[in-house]
């Protein structure tokens, strides 16, 4: 504050000594003053806090105006250039030669008195001593209330993280949504949170069903060999009870064989990749499994392009092939099947479309799910991990699997794989 003051004091008095410097003149290296020379300089310059002086080469004293002009300071020879110096009581002085054509006439000397100046000073210093005290700590409050304000919720972000576990995790931060760095922290966590629960739900779920799929032929079993055992059996019936055994025990091999691809699905996405030829793939399983439509009363007909090529697992994807078509034959009664697969805006596209009972809209969403059927007791065989097998070998082979279906009228299931 003080330097700013006393530089716009210095200011004013250079452009004063500029005013008086210019109405200055001289003739042959004498000193002219102008007539009105004496007359106060102007209103806004009383005279009480302006003072000036004009002191020749010889220090005589020419011109002299202002109360502090007795205050100012000795003139010992002229100023080589403009000088500032301050003076006492409370003076600010600046001296200037006065020249002509190279030779100095005379010193010009400005004032004025700086006592406002100081004055204000001190109140202003008298103001911050007083009010400093009490200024400081309630900033340092505000600045600690502002703070905590902000890192609120990062206090609940530790929190939560430090409630959640493996058993629980339902809690979230639930910071209202604001568009700023924090909360938008704060909704992320909060989402990658409910993907979390949601994939551990999914787990959670995939493994009570699996043990309940499991349990049930073990129960079959147990109930063939404690009937049988019941009372002595003739060969025939022991024989007959063997082969019941034996196809329980070929249903529960396939559920294991299924859990296993699912389970080995998850612990290994990236899929072992071969050339293969997709096109007398799809010929074979449609092969295998036309004894089992034309027994049904079904046709089975392929309409497969030549020279169609696919980068994968070629296990995988009969594997595919062969969920997708037993599923047609399964949830089909009469009518037929139409298997399809040619080559379309660069892709292999798989088609296997029948006329069967079809899945209402409301169930389609569902049917990717593990051990997901539309009728439990309708499709009793089934234990609803072929679709979801289906997709984990489609998502493998970096391909889309899509199910279209009206109740009555059939299902169609469209594969898109990238080319080889
Ligand atoms: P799995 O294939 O494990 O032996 P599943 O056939 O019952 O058992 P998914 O293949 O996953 O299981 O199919 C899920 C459900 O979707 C089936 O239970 C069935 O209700 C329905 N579904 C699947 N494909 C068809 C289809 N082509 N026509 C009608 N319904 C179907
Ligand atoms: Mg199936």
């Amino acid at each position: 504050m003080s330097v700013f003051l006393h530089a716009s004091v210095r200011d004013s008095l250079r452009i004063d000594a500029d005013r008086i410097l210019a109405s200055l003149d001289s003739d042959e290296g004498r000193l002219v003053l102008p007539k009105n020379f004496y007359e106060p300089p102007d209103s806004t310059h009383p005279p009480s806090a302006y003072t000036e002086r004009l002191v020749d080469r010889n220090g005589i004293v020419l011109f002299r105006n202002g109360q502090f002009a007795d205050y100012l300071p000795a003139v010992k020879g002229p100023p080589a250039k403009p000088a500032y110096s301050l003076a006492d009581p409370d003076l600010s002085v600046y001296s200037v030669p006065v020249t002509n054509k190279g030779t100095t006439l005379a010193t010009l000397q400005v004032a004025r008195s700086t006592e406002a100046i100081e004055h204000a000073l001190k109140q202003l210093f008298l103001i911050l001593a007083f009010s400093l005290p009490f200024f400081l700590p309630a900033s340092a409050a505000g600045g600690y209330l502002l703070v905590s304000r902000l890192l609120r919720p990062i206090d609940l972000m530790t929190r939560t993280a430090r409630r959640i576990s493996a058993e629980d995790l339902s809690a979230r931060i639930g910071l209202p949504e604001t568009d700023d760095e924090l909360g938008r922290l704060a909704s992320t966590f909060d989402e990658m949170l409910a993907r979390i629960e949601n994939s551990f739900e999914r787990h959670k779920r995939f493994t009570a069903d699996a043990s309940h799929e499991l349990r049930t032929p073990v129960s079959v079993m147990k109930a063939i060999i404690s009937v049988t055992r019941k009372r002595r059996r003739s060969p025939e019936e022991y024989e007959q009870a063997l082969e019941d055994l034996e196809a329980v025990a070929g249903q529960m091999g396939n559920l294991v064989n299924d859990l296993l691809a699912l389970s080995r699905s998850d612990l290994n996405p990236a899929v072992r990749s071969e050339r293969v030829d997709l096109g007398s793939l799809l010929s074979n399983v449609a092969e295998s499994l036309r004894s089992l439509a034309e027994a049904k009363g079904i046709s089975l007909s392929t309409d497969i392009q030549e020279g169609l090529f696919v980068e994968g697992d070629g296990d995988a994807l009969t594997h595919l092939a062969l969920n997708l078509l037993d599923n047609a034959v399964k949830y089909t009664k009469e009518g037929g099947i139409r298997l399809s697969a040619r080559s379309s805006e660069n892709k292999a596209r798989i088609e296997i479309a029948d006329s069967g009972i079809g899945i209402a809209r409301e169930h389609l969403p569902m049917i990717f799910d593990r051990f997901y059927r539309v009728d439990q007791s309708r499709s009793s065989e089934g234990t609803g991990l072929g679709l979801s097998i289906a997709q984990a070998i489609v998502r493998q082979h970096r391909g889309t699997i899509e199910v279209r279906s009206e109740v009555g009228r059939g299902t169609t299931v469209i594969i898109q794989l990238p080319p080889a």
